[in-house]
């Protein structure tokens, strides 16, 4: 039985149950849904998205050139072939999402226009109250779940984060963020700079390179690129020889892991020889008379933060050709015609694109209670990145930084299916995660380790970010090589896991 079941009507308000209820229809609530089909038959369950349309990132983001930067191998599902080249546009991602949606009948799960605001947990009854506001109609919805699956991402969709720099107000251009670019926006003959050099910087400014008078990359400090051709060997080859795509599937995702692993630990052992060759990368485009060295070497080191992938190094050729440069310097401040930098000079600009980052989200932004309780995500501790202490029936998706997120959305949705079935199995129907009388004394951290993965959007919001102990099992441990073997073996009937 996979439909609601309607609790009470009233002539105001409707309440429908489902067994799980999955927030948001990005990667990870798509994968869910598919997931609870194939593992857990029979529970009902319903997707309820604020957006739209599906797709999450992949639907919010509509920048010019707005592409991946891992391989679709491992950003596409474990159980999906990806068949086209690795890095995919936001519109092939989305014709793939379609496609598991299709083929497996998700589509009467999922409700669009529905935005949690409110969600409640009830000790007496066992039960989530979920409340929603229906963007369409702006009605609230009511819904009561056994389990709360958050696949809500990380940042704010509505919104991208734009610092406040002085001076902003009397820029007489347009300031635009990519993460809400608007339809219209016609570059024809003027001059942009886009502030920022992560990836979406390195998307936009080839992107657009070539449809303005000219681009200038505005950074503070340099960013790793990796380049190459947007194509992998190896499935090309197996394409050859007409092996399935199913096998090609799996084949790949194994060596591009295998490969990743080998990078990852050569970035810890040798990392100046890593560094030298990711610059050669660089170089190999921009010749030997160019400032590599300020524009395009960082301070740090390769991996601390992630690197982008430059297909067929569009950046760099939008750079040689002359029609997009790089500037390293600071904002002092906006002017009416641009921006004043820290050295005296100025950027002439008509546009200026701030391509700074996002606002974190911490859990959809749902105003949470327990039992009448608002609840504070900082004050729990988080069972393997994935549960809280003392938040039950609760799981959420966060994927990994340096690994595709969707490796670790279907390692989740395995997990949450295998407690979901143990659960029933066992008659519960509640289960807590609670710290264990042998971690008492552990050691309580931020979420993320600021010496491993810094980006600001993290470090801007860590203190509303659930903690973390000193052990495996109480973090979010980013090492996809570790837990796709240790999340599969985790203990249901450990004592981290208090059933009611
Ligand atoms: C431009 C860009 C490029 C990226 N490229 C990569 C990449 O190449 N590889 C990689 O591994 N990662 C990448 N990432 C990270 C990326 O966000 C994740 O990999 C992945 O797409 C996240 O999927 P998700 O489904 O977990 O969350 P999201 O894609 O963020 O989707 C969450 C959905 O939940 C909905 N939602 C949120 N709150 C609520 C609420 N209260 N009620 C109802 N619905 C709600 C949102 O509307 C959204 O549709 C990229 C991120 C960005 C911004």
């Amino acid at each position: 039985m996979n439909d609601a079941v309607v609790l009470s009507t009233s002539a105001e308000q409707t309440v429908e149950h489902f067994d799980v209820l999955i927030v948001g229809a990005g990667i990870s609530g798509v994968g869910g849904a598919y997931h609870l089909t194939q593992q857990c038959p029979g529970m009902s369950f319903v997707v309820l998205e604020a957006q739209d349309s599906y797709g999450g990132t992949w639907w919010t983001h509509r920048y010019p050139g707005i592409r991946s930067d891992s391989d679709l191998h491992t950003f596409g599902y474990r159980f999906k072939p990806w068949t086209s080249a690795p890095i995919a546009t936001a519109a092939e991602i989305r014709t793939y999402m379609g496609s598991v949606i299709a083929e497996n009948d998700l589509a009467r799960h999922i409700r669009y226009h529905h935005k949690i605001i409110s969600a409640s947990w009830s000790r007496e009854d066992n039960l989530w109250t979920i409340e929603a506001l229906a963007g369409d109609t702006g009605a609230t919805r009511l819904f009561t779940t056994r389990f709360l699956w958050m696949c809500q991402g990380y940042y704010r969709h509505e919104k991208g984060y734009t610092p406040d720099w002085a001076g902003m107000e009397s820029f007489k251009g347009q300031i635009v963020h990519p993460q809400t670019w608007p339809e219209d926006l016609d570059l024809t003959g003027k001059k942009v700079v886009v502030i920022g050099s992560g990836a979406t910087a390195a998307t936009v400014v080839p992107a657009i390179a070539g449809a303005c008078e000219h681009v200038t990359m505005l950074q503070r400090s340099p960013t790793y690129f990796r380049t190459g051709r947007n194509a992998i060997a190896l499935a090309e080859e197996l394409r050859q020889l007409q092996v399935d795509e199913e096998w090609i599937h799996e084949i790949v995702r194994k060596k591009i892991l295998h490969d990743q692993s080998v990078f990852t630990q050569r970035t810890f052992k040798e990392p100046e020889t890593v560094k030298q060759e990711l610059l050669a990368g660089v170089r190999a485009y921009l010749g030997p008379d160019y400032d590599v060295e300020t524009h395009f070497t960082p301070s740090y080191r390769p991996w601390r933060q992630r690197i982008a992938f430059i297909p067929d190094g569009d950046l760099f050729q939008g750079v040689r050709d002359g029609k997009a440069s790089v500037v390293t310097d600071e904002i002092d401040r906006f002017t009416e015609t641009g921006i004043l930098l820290k050295s005296g000079k100025t950027l002439d600009a008509d546009v200026i694109v701030t391509a700074t980052g996002f606002n974190l989200s911490v859990l959809g932004d749902i105003a949470f209670e327990i039992d009448g309780k608002p609840l504070v995500f900082g004050d729990t501790v988080t069972y393997r990145g994935m549960m809280f202490t003392g938040v039950p029936n609760m799981a959420w998706v966060f994927g990994y930084f340096r690994a595709s997120w969707t490796l670790r959305s279907d390692l989740v949705a395995d997990f949450v299916c295998r407690l979901l079935n143990h659960m029933r199995e066992m008659g519960a129907r509640r289960v807590t995660p609670t710290l264990r009388p042998e971690d008492a004394d552990m050691n309580l951290l931020p979420w993320i380790d600021p010496e491993n993965f810094n980006p600001g959007y993290l470090m801007r919001g860590m203190h509303l970010l659930p903690k973390r102990g000193d052990k495996a099992e109480w973090a979010h441990t980013q090492d996809y090589w570790n837990e796709k073997d240790q999340l599969p073996a985790i203990d249901l009937d450990d004592a981290a896991f208090v059933y009611g």
